[in-house]
This record gives structure tokens, C-alpha cells and sequence, in this order.
């Protein structure tokens, strides 16, 4: 039996995030919102679980997230009107949005929908810096009927343009952009074809998924992260020459818009991404901070994602960004979130004055300012000392005498000055 005194700790790959650090998490996120606001997107919130199927048939079979890493349960019906079914919990969010965009028949609308999400993302891989089993990620959609102009390179570029804003707005400066275009269903099975071929000598010599791929999915042999293989995939076709020609000028007007705009990027021809559902633009930012696991984000088109999910043709692009890692990133970078400490310590002085001192600092919080309060069985240097540890620049003393006067002593922390104040003027003098 499990000793009942050992303490229980956080599962491997998953942890807990504690202040002060959740500072530089909200950092994260309320700068995303602003941005996505700025560019017309808005909140979207799917389930945490999902059918596997809607991964299996999204993400695609061959990928590492649904072949390797995902967490499956099969749920067992429970009474007659339900039925078994293998659930998922979600490894990204993509899929899971593409499915509500089609069961809520938001194409209906003919505008674009712009969408963004928040939320922890599973996959079961083996934990590092910057790798977790339960992880965060912020991301956006852009998707739509092909009449809202949802196919369109002005999106692919808009999309990357504000990653760049979010970039700049959350403080993170060391990024750089990589970019490329995996083709469409039209020019990539020519693609795979010329990889198939150029396989068929060497693979015999690679790993077991590579083999399997090289037959099933050619593509994916690209993800491949056995270093004895990467001399021989490096040897491979690269999907440039490929393309057909609505693909190269899709591609070269993205490019020429990022130009405009005046984003740096490179293109990385060996970069397709370890997802099935992308079309055309793939891109990914990375961060030298990062050490191995070095993408701070990626994304990229899936034309064919909604008609893959049994929907209505829905064009899109969109980008999933690690909030883990743009946490790591920016601590390389030395940004730390803004204080938040108190504004006042309330220390109630003497026995009977608990009530007194939760009667001013609910009057405080309710004008919006920051308080904690002490207790009455605190004597005043502990009172003093909580306030200095916690970084809180005033201490409000209450005792009996001051209750009569209607007047509090106030200290100022940082100066040492003490001051009597009324009632009345308190938010005043702590402002
Ligand atoms: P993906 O959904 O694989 O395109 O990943 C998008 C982004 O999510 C990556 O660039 C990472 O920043 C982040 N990410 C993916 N997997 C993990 C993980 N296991 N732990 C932490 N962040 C991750």
C-alpha cells in the first residue's frame, strides 16, 4: 500500500506556475488580447477534450502528436442512451476550433472569422526545458468561406504581422522568422513523389518511422529527429521547385507584403512543420534564448482542414504561440512583469479592532485600491515588517484612539514619515 505520509507531488512533465512568476504569464496574455483586439479578432473557447477522431483525421495519423503523444481514454457508456468513445485530451487547438467553426455553421455568416484561444494544450513527450506534458498555448484562426477572402496571401501576411506587434508589445526582441510554403493538394503529391523516389535507396538505413513514413506520408520524414538520419534527409528534394504556380505567387505575395510592412524573415525550405492539415505558408519564430526546444511559435494555412473534418470549404491560417516558452524568453531577455504589491497594510492595534480594520480596507478596495490587513493579535513591529516584506509602501495603523478620533496614523514606508489623516482623506494621502 502507498505510504499515506509521503507528500504527493505534481505529475512528470506538468507544474505548478506561483507567484510572482504568474505575473509575467498575465503579461503574456493580457498583451495578446490587446493586440488581437487591435487586428479584429475574437475570443474563442473550445472543450479541453475532444473525439480522438477529430485529431486522427485533423493532425493526421503519421504526425508524432496523434502516432506518439497524445493522452487517450476510452469512455465507457454508462447508460443506454450513451455510447463508448475514444476522447482525447486536446494536443492543440486548431482542430478543435475548425470543428465549432463547422458544427456552429459560422461560415454561414460569409464574413471571416477571426479567433483566438487561451488554454493548456497535452501531448505525452519527454520533458525539458521548455517541453511539458501539459503546456500553454495562446493561438488564432483566420478562417472562412474562399468569397470572404479567406484564401487570400493579405491574411497569411496580416497574421504574421501581428505576431510581430505581439512580439514587440509583450518585449521579446530576439526572434527571428522562418518561412516557407508546403504547396497544395494540386502541387504537394508531386512533392512526395519526388521524395518517394529519392527515399527509396537510402531508407532501408533510416529509423522505423522513417521507413513506415517513407511509404505512408513522405513528407513527414522531415520531422525526423534521429540525428544518423539527418545527413540523408538533408540530401532530399526540397519542396520550392515543386510548387505549382498558383502556390509560388501565393507565396511570393505573402513575401512581398511582410517586405512592405518591413518584417525580417528567412525562407526554410526544409520547414513543413509536424502537422498534417498545413497548405502554403508555414511559418515558425524562434528564440536564441530557448536553448534545444527554440520555437517560440508556429503556424500556417490549412485550405483543406474543414473539408477534411467533414465541412463546408473554410480556407484558413493560424498560429499556436508556447506560452511556457515566451515566458522562458522573456526572462533571457531580463523583462520582468510590472510590481503588484498592495498600496496600504492595514495593522488593527489592539484587541477589538479586527472589525475597524476590515470596515477601512473594505472601504478602500471598494474606491479600487489594493489593501491587506493585519490582525489585531499582531503586534505593531510585525505589522511593520509584513508590510516591508510584501513591498507595500504604507502602513494605516487603527487603534481605539484613532477609531474615536476618526483619524488614522499613516506611515510612509520608503520616507519614515508618519502623518495623521481623516477618514475622508485617506485614499488621498495613499494615492
Ligand atoms: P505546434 O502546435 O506543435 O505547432 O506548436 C506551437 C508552439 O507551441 C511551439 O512553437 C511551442 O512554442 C509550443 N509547444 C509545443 N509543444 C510544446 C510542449 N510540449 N511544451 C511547451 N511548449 C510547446
Amino acid at each position: 500500500m502507498a505510504d499515506t505520509r509521503q507528500p504527493i507531488k505534481a505529475v512528470r512533465g506538468t507544474r505548478d506556475i506561483l507567484p510572482p512568476d504568474t505575473s509575467l504569464w498575465q503579461h503574456v496574455e493580457d498583451s495578446a488580447r490587446r493586440v488581437f483586439h487591435r487586428y479584429n479578432f475574437h475570443e474563442i473557447r473550445t472543450p479541453i477534450f475532444e473525439a480522438t477522431e477529430l485529431f486522427a483525421r485533423g493532425v493526421g495519423e503519421e504526425t508524432d502528436i496523434v502516432g506518439k503523444e497524445m493522452f487517450t481514454w476510452e469512455d465507457k457508456a454508462r447508460a443506454q442512451s450513451e455510447r463508448s468513445q475514444s476522447l482525447t485530451l486536446r494536443p492543440e487547438n486548431t482542430a478543435g476550433v475548425v470543428r465549432a467553426y463547422i458544427e456552429h455553421k459560422l461560415g454561414e455568416s460569409g464574413m471571416l472569422q477571426k479567433l483566438y484561444y487561451v488554454g493548456p494544450q497535452f501531448r505525452r513527450e519527454r520533458p525539458q526545458k521548455g517541453r511539458y506534458r501539459q503546456f500553454y498555448q495562446i493561438g488564432a484562426e483566420v478562417l472562412g468561406p474562399p468569397s470572404a477572402g479567406s484564401e487570400s496571401p493579405a491574411r497569411d501576411a496580416e497574421v504574421i504581422v501581428m505576431l510581430a506587434d505581439l512580439l514587440r508589445e509583450v518585449g521579446i526582441q530576439q526572434w527571428s522568422l522562418h518561412l516557407n510554403s508546403v504547396g497544395c493538394a494540386d502541387c504537394r503529391p508531386k512533392y512526395n513523389e519526388a521524395l518517394r523516389a529519392a527515399l527509396k535507396d537510402v531508407v532501408h538505413t533510416m529509423c522505423a518511422d522513417c521507413r513506415r513514413r517513407a511509404v505512408n506520408n513522405p513528407l513527414r520524414v522531415l520531422d525526423c529527429k534521429v540525428p544518423e538520419d539527418q545527413p540523408k534527409i538533408a540530401a532530399l528534394p526540397t519542396i520550392g521547385q515543386y510548387l505549382d504556380e498558383k502556390c509560388r505567387v501565393h507565396f511570393s505575395e505573402v513575401k512581398s507584403i511582410l517586405d512592405a510592412t518591413g518584417i525580417r524573415y528567412d525562407v526554410n525550405e526544409r520547414m513543413v512543420r509536424g502537422i498534417d492539415y498545413y497548405t502554403r505558408t508555414t511559418f515558425e519564430f524562434s528564440h536564441g534564448g530557448l536553448g534545444a526546444q527554440s520555437a517560440l511559435l508556429g503556424g500556417g494555412r490549412y485550405d483543406g482542414l474543414s473539408e477534411s473534418l467533414g465541412g463546408p470549404k473554410a480556407p484558413g491560417i493560424g498560429f499556436a504561440l508556447g506560452l511556457d516558452r515566451f515566458v522562458i524568453a522573456l526572462e533571457a531577455e531580463g523583462v520582468t512583469a510590472p510590481a503588484t504589491a498592495p498600496r496600504a497594510y492595514i495593522a488593527p492595534l489592539g484587541a477589538g479592532m479586527n472589525p475597524e480594520a476590515a470596515k477601512l480596507a473594505h472601504e478602500l478596495r471598494e474606491q479600487g485600491m489594493a489593501v491587506e490587513v493585519g490582525d489585531e493579535s499582531f503586534r505593531l513591529k510585525k505589522s511593520f515588517e509584513s508590510a516591508e516584506r510584501a513591498g507595500i509602501p504604507f502602513v494605516v495603523i487603527i487603534g481605539e484612539n484613532e477609531v474615536k478620533a476618526g483619524a488614522f496614523a499613516v506611515k510612509d514606508l520608503t520616507s519614515g514619515e508618519q502623518v495623521t489623516v481623516s477618514r475622508g482623506e485617506i485614499v488621498k494621502t495613499l494615492s
